[in-house]
């Protein structure tokens, strides 16, 4: 994960470890970029992120966050709609 960068699309936000998201499923808080977006309590995807910054607090896609080298984002992208796309 060295070469890439997570930052909001919008306004370069850039997320500190801290579980900023909640799901509206079964109210888990955590990190959605520890996990790709999966939700840790039930397994459900947000394949939209929303900002945390309060002057942004815009949604953007998920894989819209990342940012890097090309090859390594295009991977990076490629395995986490694999993982998507099986479900718990
Ligand atoms: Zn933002
Ligand atoms: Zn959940």
């Amino acid at each position: 994960m060295d070469n890439i960068r997570i930052r909001c699309p919008k306004c370069e936000w850039e997320p500190d470890g801290r579980p900023y998201w909640s799901c509206d499923r079964c109210f888990t808080c955590w990190d959605t970029f520890k996990t790709a977006a999966r939700c840790p309590g039930c397994g459900k995807v947000f394949k939209d992120t929303q900002c945390v910054d309060e002057s942004c607090n815009k949604f953007s896609p998920h894989l819209d966050w990342y940012e890097g080298l090309d090859g390594v984002v295009v991977t990076l992208k490629k395995e986490i709609e694999e993982s998507w796309s099986v479900s718990k």
